[in-house]
């Protein structure tokens, strides 16, 4: 498989008081390959979102490399970093928030063609009318403002702005939680069919499970900014060898009633540990029913236990 980009050894920390450090992402490597959606799944808080605007480069990695085509974007100011921000965008999760009240809709989609410095002005206005369309609008919304839409309309705005710049590669930060159910399915479908025709890689972060198993190839399970299982989405479904992707997954719901009825939910006890300042060993062993003594002692490092399928666990897996 064709690598698209890296992440080596990424980690991202905020200050947030004296001495007092939250570790949002800690040492997280990955591949993610060319025309794949990777789903990135975790409860709140566990750093899908800042993984994923790291990957971006809307924050700067603590430690780490972020590297595209086999080079390195994350420093600041560089040629490739520039060429990167154009083959890279976001879908953000808040249609409301992320589109600016006081632009047209056609400003808001043309805004990145004219910082790349694509196109004329007649030329710009046609690719807008053209991305209106492939997203199922029409060309005469390009004049009216974000507040005279639908939440699944703002979304598809969202969406023509991503691709104006013609992409490769755009990080979906839970595009659909905010939207109605009904509209949901819409979103993804009109994701999938982009991707189809377009080639393009996603980083597609939600917390429901359903919807990353049924959009993504392979799945990455962060917990407290940890990265502790990757594989393949049917492989990790069904041989998940992490305790807390077991937790997790045992959460959905299987569509055979019979199945459905005679499953063994694991339920999650004890609290989420803060992330600032963590303390080493397992970042899940306050959680597990396994946890042994060497759990509280030494952080598990992500090792590959069956053919491309990854976890960070003590336990013998195999
Ligand atoms: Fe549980 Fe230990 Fe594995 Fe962590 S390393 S998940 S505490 S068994």
């Amino acid at each position: 498989m064709d690598k698209l980009i890296t992440l080596d050894h990424v980690s991202k920390h905020f200050n947030v008081g004296k001495h007092q450090t939250l570790v949002a992402v800690n040492d997280v490597s990955l591949d993610i390959y060319r025309g794949e959606t990777l789903g990135v799944v975790g409860e709140s808080g566990c750093g899908k979102s800042t993984l994923g605007r790291t990957v971006m480069g809307i924050y700067h990695p603590t430690k780490g490399k972020i590297i595209y085509e086999g080079k390195e974007v994350n420093v600041k100011h560089t040629k490739d970093r520039f060429a990167y921000a154009r083959k890279a965008q976001i879908i953000f999760q808040d249609p409301y928030a992320s589109l600016n009240p006081r632009m047209t809709v056609g400003s808001i989609i043309s805004e990145g063609m004219e910082i790349h410095n694509m196109y004329d002005k007649a030329k710009r206005q046609e690719r807008v009318y053209e991305l209106l369309e492939t997203v199922g609008l029409n060309r005469e919304h390009a004049n009216r403002f974000p507040h005279e839409f639908s939440g699944g309309q703002r979304q598809r705005i969202g969406i023509a702005r991503a691709l104006a710049i013609e992409p490769e590669f755009i990080v979906c930060d839970e595009p659909i939680s905010a939207l109605d159910v009904s509209i949901q399915s819409q979103i993804i479908n009109l994701l999938k069919k982009l991707q189809e025709e377009n080639g393009f890689t996603y980083m597609f972060i939600a917390h429901d499970l359903n919807i990353v198993k049924y959009i993504s190839d392979r799945i990455a399970v962060m917990y407290l900014g940890n990265l502790v299982e990757l594989a393949d989405s049917d492989e990790i479904y069904h041989h998940t060898l992490h305790p807390y992707s077991q937790a997790l997954l045992s959460s959905v719901p299987i569509p055979d009633p019979d199945k459905e009825a005679q499953k063994q939910a694991k339920v999650l006890t004890g609290d989420v540990p803060s992330p600032i300042n963590p303390k080493p060993g397992c970042p899940f062993a306050n959680r597990c029913e396994h946890c042994m003594d060497i759990c509280r002692k030494e952080t598990p490092t992500l090792k590959e236990i069956r053919p491309h399928h990854f976890a960070a666990c003590h336990l013998d897996l195999k």
